[in-house]
């Protein structure tokens, strides 16, 4: 049992003004593992002032001293990942193929910042006028449950990046990863004021930043429902807003794919952390004359794919990170079922064996057509739909016959027709046969996947404004 106790505010940890108190809870076990003690808006006030005292120095902070920071982070971050590892395990439930992913990826996101720094052209001459890209200000960022360490890294990456003092506010549920990753990030020894944490309720502390007239950039991840009420509410400040936001990947099995290795790559794309993930391939597009031999494979598939405790390291599938997430699972299961598609594999309920801890049945529809809602709403957990296509035609169009647009897979033996077909694909990111992670790709959708790009320079200049000076 751990009780977050503190929020952090200008290089300090510091006891919020806000009293309520959440659960923290061990999705595998269901047993209560600690609670934290949330902000309120007086919090968000001194740490939006903090952050705003911090900005004149961090915005005149030259490349190298951007690059430092962003150096100083990487390494301590990277220096012992064992106890990041066991925390988000612990209150998220993450296999540990993912939790060691995450750490990694959050040290070598300030690594892939600090190249974007470096490569940058904060000045510029265009035509007479000497232009000059500065930091808008105060940068606020709101981050969900999903992936605490990396968004709060990605966050903070952009904000050392382009000159701008940060407040985040990550996921209430994950306090404990907030606490370990913070005490680490304190470390660095930024400068005060810097980097501003926050724990707190959506409606409460994220409504406090969004509304707060000193801050002038907003970069949210989470669902397109909440990012549309935060877009409201940037309005009336003038500010920008970077949203990314929700998905549901189209994988594209060609008609030449080997689906020995298709099948595989498919399945693990869907069921990216344990379902939970925006970039999750949910729409598998297979060929109609190839169904059965495709259904077949991912029935006989997905029998590798272990489920149950994230610390044994055959898991692939982990509990879901909520018992509200896991209702939401069921629900669409039995709507799935509701609206005529085939249970292949999986269904509602626990898996066997699994009685205790919120593990959903790794599910996948088959008979399923486009305009059902399990083929259009973002499910976020391990349920896939299996929908045919006619020919390469109907598979583009199906695949962008979407109101997402974030990521998209396709798989196919002959690569060039897998690029053609990629070409017409209408997502932030298209990933073309099982490609590794690229941590230097932008990062971001079309449509009401969200607004702007992360990373490198697309990112910096979400963050920045140009200044033109003419002379005579
Ligand atoms: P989920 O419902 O799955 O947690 P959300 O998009 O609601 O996904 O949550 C992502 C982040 O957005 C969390 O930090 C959450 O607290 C925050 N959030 C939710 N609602 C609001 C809101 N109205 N204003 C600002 N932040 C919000
Ligand atoms: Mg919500």
């Amino acid at each position: 049992m751990r009780s977050i106790e503190h929020i952090y505010i200008n290089g300090e940890f510091v006891v919020p003004c806000g009293e309520d108190r959440l659960d923290l809870i061990n999705p595998a076990t269901e047993e209560k593992i600690g609670d934290v003690r949330l902000g309120n808006e007086d919090d968000v006030k001194a740490a939006v002032a903090a952050a705003k005292r911090a900005l004149p120095s961090l915005a005149s902070s030259t490349k190298a001293e951007r690059i430092d920071m962003l150096h100083s982070l990487r390494d301590t971050i990277a220096a012992k990942p064992d106890e990041l590892v066991r925390t988000m395990t612990e209150e998220y439930g993450a296999p540990s193929y993912f939790t060691a992913f995450s750490v990694q990826n959050a040290a070598s996101i300030f690594d892939v910042m600090a190249e974007a720094v470096a490569a940058y052209e904060f000045d510029r001459l265009v035509g007479k006028s000497a232009i000059r890209m500065l930091p808008r200000g105060v940068l606020a960022a709101i981050t969900p449950w999903n992936s605490n360490f990396g968004f709060i890294a990605t966050k903070l990456a952009h904000a050392i990046g382009s000159g701008s003092p940060l407040v985040i506010k990550p996921a209430e549920q994950s306090a404990l990863q907030t606490e370990v990753f913070a005490r680490r990030l304190h470390q660095a020894g930024l400068p005060s004021g810097v980097l501003n944490i926050v724990n707190g309720t959506g409606p409460i502390v994220g409504a406090a930043l969004t509304n707060h007239p000193d801050v002038a950039t907003i970069s949210f991840t989470g669902s397109t429902q909440a990012a549309k009420i935060i877009q409201r509410a940037a309005i009336d400040g003038m500010k920008r807003v970077i949203l990314e936001l929700g998905g549901k990947a189209p994988t594209i099995i060609m008609q030449d794919a080997d689906l020995d290795q298709a099948i595989p790559i498919a399945l693990m794309s869907g069921f990216a952390n344990s379902g939970q993930a925006c970039v999750a391939g949910t729409r598998i597009l297979a060929p109609r004359s190839r169904m059965t031999e495709v259904s077949e494979k991912l029935r006989v598939e997905i029998e590798n794919l272990k489920v149950g405790d994230p610390q044994d390291p055959q898991v692939r599938i982990g509990p879901l990170a909520s018992h509200a997430q896991w209702e939401r699972i069921q629900t669409y299961i039995r709507l799935g079922v509701e609206e005529g598609a085939t249970l292949l594999t999986g269904g509602t309920g626990r898996p066997t064996g699994l009685e205790k801890g919120w593990f959903a049945r790794p599910t996948i529809f088959t008979g399923v057509t486009n305009n059902m809602r399990i083929a259009r709403e973002e499910i976020f957990g391990p349920v896939l739909c299996l929908i045919a296509y006619d020919d390469e035609e109907e598979a583009v169009e199906i695949s962008n016959d979407s109101e997402y647009g974030l990521q998209a897979y396709v798989l196919g033996s002959d690569q060039s027709r897998a690029l053609r077909v990629a070409e017409r694909l209408l997502a932030g990111r298209v990933i073309v046969n099982g490609a590794p992670h690229d941590p230097r790709a932008p990062f971001g959708g079309f449509k009401q996947s969200g607004i702007g790009r992360e990373i490198g320079a697309y990112g910096l200049d979400g963050m920045l404004e140009p200044r033109a000076i003419l002379t005579p």
